[in-house]
């Protein structure tokens, strides 16, 4: 279970409007509890790199961002820096779908390949539908990276 603190999903909805309609891409700062459900309290913006890092089918246009997002290990790294200094862990990622369900690709199985730290690791959806955010799900990957399964997500004020 993913608990997402009201700041951090306000924090989300807002990056994913203002980069509409290209996708955005962001880190979930907080910690874990005793049952293992993931507190969000920070959502981290990053700049979406994308630049062909991840090979994709011949169809697609490598330029686009609208449709992919690629997490930076750098950016990864001095997140994980600040979230350490902070007295927090990265529990996970988000992206956002602009006009599209939040349900992840095929794509954004090969991207989360690597991505983050273990099973528990989160990978959040932001849909966004003319420009306005709509519903937020969260996914973990499973099956040794074959699939996506969705957790219960909750809004919390913490
Ligand atoms: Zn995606």
């Amino acid at each position: 279970m993913l608990k997402l603190s009201a700041d951090a999903a306000e924090t989300i909805a807002r990056h994913a409007e203002s980069t509409y309609p290209d996708e955005c891409v962001g880190l979930l700062l907080g910690h874990l509890e005793d049952d293992d459900s993931k507190v969000v309290t920070r959502a981290l913006a990053v700049e979406n790199r994308w630049a062909g890092q991840v090979s994709l089918a011949e169809t697609d246009n490598a330029e686009s961002r609208r449709d992919r997002f690629y997490l930076d290990p750098r950016d990864y790294l001095r997140a994980d820096r600040e979230a350490r200094a902070a007295g927090m862990d990265i529990v996970g990622c988000y992206h956002s779908h602009p006009d599209y369900p939040a349900t992840p690709s095929d794509r954004d199985r090969v991207g989360a390949q690597g991505v983050g730290g273990g099973t528990g690791f989160a990978f959040v959806i932001q849909s966004v539908r003319e420009g306005r955010a709509a519903e937020v799900a969260s996914w973990l990957l499973v099956a040794e990276g074959e699939r996506f399964e969705q957790e219960d997500l909750v809004k919390e004020y913490l």
